[in-house]
């Protein structure tokens, strides 16, 4: 087995988490020294409000390998993850959490199978972590959902990946801009293995997700990977087509035989059904069209307003 020393670019995401950086920045620096690994971390400020930059800023200054990109506003942890694998220049770059749920440990472990050759190397948990009652099983539903509509098990994927710098290149060259990174690293296939590692409690600070966000993201990355809510819409409409026709050839009957009651309630009924499931498409359908609309407009998926560190270009995508 020969051995390949390339460049790691550790991108981390980070946003409003002041209390980690430093924190991030030392433990994955010298987790990776130890181990001999070059590398670059490049951490990019998702629009934070508070000290952020400023220790960013810091990091680099203290540790050379440390460069920082921020970005204008809050773009959401998704755009921050591109931006970073755009502004990465490693042989192979991984994305982890700046709140140290991700093991740093793992990251060497990632390297090494990237040198025995494999070029997408997943993150899994080998459970989820403390996640309480309903959250837990919207999660799961969530999951469920999107395992289903991509065709691969993402119940227990994760945001914490290595990719090769040819899977790197293939994902920054879609041009979706409500990419789902998540699935994607699997989508684009290559030689893939996995790496099962244990939600650890996050440092400090407190998620970022409030629960209207976690809706959000997921109907979001439903409907970017799958059509299958306007299949069932199109399921419905042909089984209330044979219901009505059911119904009609029964009222016919009834009116040819004479036994027509005064069909009241009949009326409403189904005035009520087809009503609700013509607003139920039409909400699915404009739902998608949004989404077009979206991705027609050709927005940059984030806007850079600063760098840091070492011979970063201003990369806006
Ligand atoms: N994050 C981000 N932009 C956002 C939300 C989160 O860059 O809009 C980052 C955050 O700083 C952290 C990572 O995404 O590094 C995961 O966030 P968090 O730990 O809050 O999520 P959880 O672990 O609770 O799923
Ligand atoms: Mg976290």
């Amino acid at each position: 087995m020969s051995e390949v020393t390339g460049l790691l670019s550790v991108v981390i995401p980070a946003w409003n988490e002041e209390a980690m950086i430093a924190k991030t920045a030392q433990t994955v620096s010298s987790i990776l020294e130890e181990n001999k690994v070059p590398f670059e971390i490049m951490f990019v400020d998702d629009g934070s409000k508070d000290k952020t930059w400023e220790e960013i800023q810091k990091a680099s200054r203290a540790i050379p390998q440390v460069r920082g990109v921020r970005f204008s506003r809050n773009f959401g942890k998704e755009s921050a993850m591109f931006a970073g694998l755009g502004a990465a220049g490693g042989d192979c770059v991984a994305v982890m959490d700046c709140d140290l749920q991700h093991p740093p440990e793992k990251l060497v472990e990632m390297y090494h199978l990237w040198q025995q050759g494999y070029e997408v190397i997943e993150g899994v948990k080998s459970d989820r972590g403390k996640e309480s009652g309903l959250h837990a099983l919207c999660v799961r539903i969530f999951y469920d959902l999107i395992s289903y509509s991509s065709g691969f098990d993402m119940s227990r994927a994760s945001d914490f990946k290595l990719l090769d710098r040819k899977a790197v290149n293939v994902i920054l060259n879609i041009r979706e801009k409500n990419a789902f990174f998540r699935a994607l690293s699997s989508w684009v296939g290559f030689k893939t293995t996995q790496v099962e590692f244990e939600v650890q409690e996050r440092q400090a600070g407190v998620s970022k997700w409030s629960t209207m966000a976690l809706v959000r993201y997921a109907i979001t990355n439903i409907t970017s990977f799958t059509n299958a809510p306007m299949m069932l819409v199109a399921g419905l409409g042909v089984l209330m087509f044979l219901a009505s026709v059911i119904l009609g050839i029964i009222a016919i009957s009834q009116k040819v035989s004479g036994t027509a009651l005064n069909g009241f309630t009949t009326v409403i009924l189904l005035e009520l059904f087809i009503g609700s499931i013509v607003m139920l498409s039409l909400g699915i359908i404009g739902y998608y069209i949004s989404r077009i609309y979206e991705e027609v407009k050709g927005r940059p998926r984030y806007i850079i307003a600063e760098n840091c560190g070492e011979g970063i270009k201003n990369q806006n995508v």
